[in-house]
């Protein structure tokens, strides 16, 4: 169980309890003036970008301590978790309105709008969530109208995430102001900001999955395609022989490495079940 699931999951996954997707938490002004904040300025984000960039030049323990202070503000405000595809699949069925954005991360780094993210709400109509990402004039993503912003119905939206997963992209569920859960995105190491301050930078800004892999040594016939979309760096491979396999300790539980395999040899086990896991979030 990670942090979460302890405070706000009640010892169940924190981001299957429908009360953290209520309308009454987004009735908080501060929560509602955040995600406002968040959505509309990006030039905000890319300040903070470039200041945890500048941090590899403080000194280490200097360096350790801000980076703490971060990580600790990010759990209150806009934290996130990986998620496998089964458990999106689960969020999407507790939903009533699914509305796809152009991803903030990706306007940043590359300058491009990517629909990348996934607005949720349990309120039909997206509630007070859909009103604020209707309203707000998306000028950086598609011009002021509301192109840049798809409602999907739940079919829509899983098969749209599996699109993602064959591109290699890790799925996360991410608070806005937590415990509120506002989106779900679909993230890479080299675009996606908080896999890079978290991975890069070594400053949490997101929770692994409450998973872990494990490879079938029986099934493995050693192709190495899992390898190629693993972001996290578990998996290695044994010329003698010739079969890879993941270490618990690095695997942030994906599962994207199981959609490439085409001998089914990847499962995931829940995170607590694997001793060298169960600690490490
Ligand atoms: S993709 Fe499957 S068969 Fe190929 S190396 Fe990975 S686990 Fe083995
Ligand atoms: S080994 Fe773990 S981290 Fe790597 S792709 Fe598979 S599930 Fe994700």
């Amino acid at each position: 169980m990670c942090e979460f699931c302890v405070k706000h999951g009640e010892g169940k996954k924190w981001y299957l309890q429908a009360k953290n997707y209520s309308e009454d938490l987004l009735s908080d002004a501060r929560r509602r003036r955040f995600i406002e904040d968040f959505l509309s300025d990006t030039e905000d984000l890319e300040r903070k970008d470039q200041r945890i960039d500048s941090l590899e030049k403080v000194p280490r323990p200097l360096r350790g301590l801000i980076g703490r202070m971060i990580s600790r503000r990010m759990r209150r405000d806009h934290f996130g978790q990986v998620v496998p595809i089964e458990d999106v699949e689960r969020i999407f069925e507790m939903m009533n309105s699914i509305v796809r954005i152009g991803c903030i991360c990706r306007h940043v780094t590359l300058g491009q709008e990517k629909r990348y993210c996934y607005a949720i709400s349990i309120a039909p109509n997206g509630g007070k969530l859909g009103q604020i990402v209707r309203g707000l004039d998306h000028t950086f993503l598609s011009g002021p109208d509301v192109a840049g912003r798809e409602v999907l119905s739940k079919d829509e939206a899983v098969a749209a995430l599996r699109e993602h997963e064959r591109e290699g992209l890790c799925h996360s569920v991410w608070t806005f102001r937590t415990p509120f859960i506002g989106g779900v995105c679909n993230c890479d190491r080299s675009d996606c900001l908080a896999m890079r301050c978290t991975m890069t930078h070594g400053i949490p800004v997101m929770f692994r999955a409450e998973y872990v892999a494990e490879v079938d040594p029986d099934a493995c016939v050693g192709c190495r395609q899992c390898m190629r979309v693993c972001q996290f760096g578990a998996m290695t491979y044994s010329p003698s022989n010739r079969k890879v396999s993941i270490d618990q300790r690095w695997c942030y539980g994906c599962g994207i490495c199981r959609s490439v395999c085409a001998k089914d040899a990847i499962r995931l086990k829940e995170r607590k079940t694997v001793p060298a896991a169960a600690s490490r979030w």
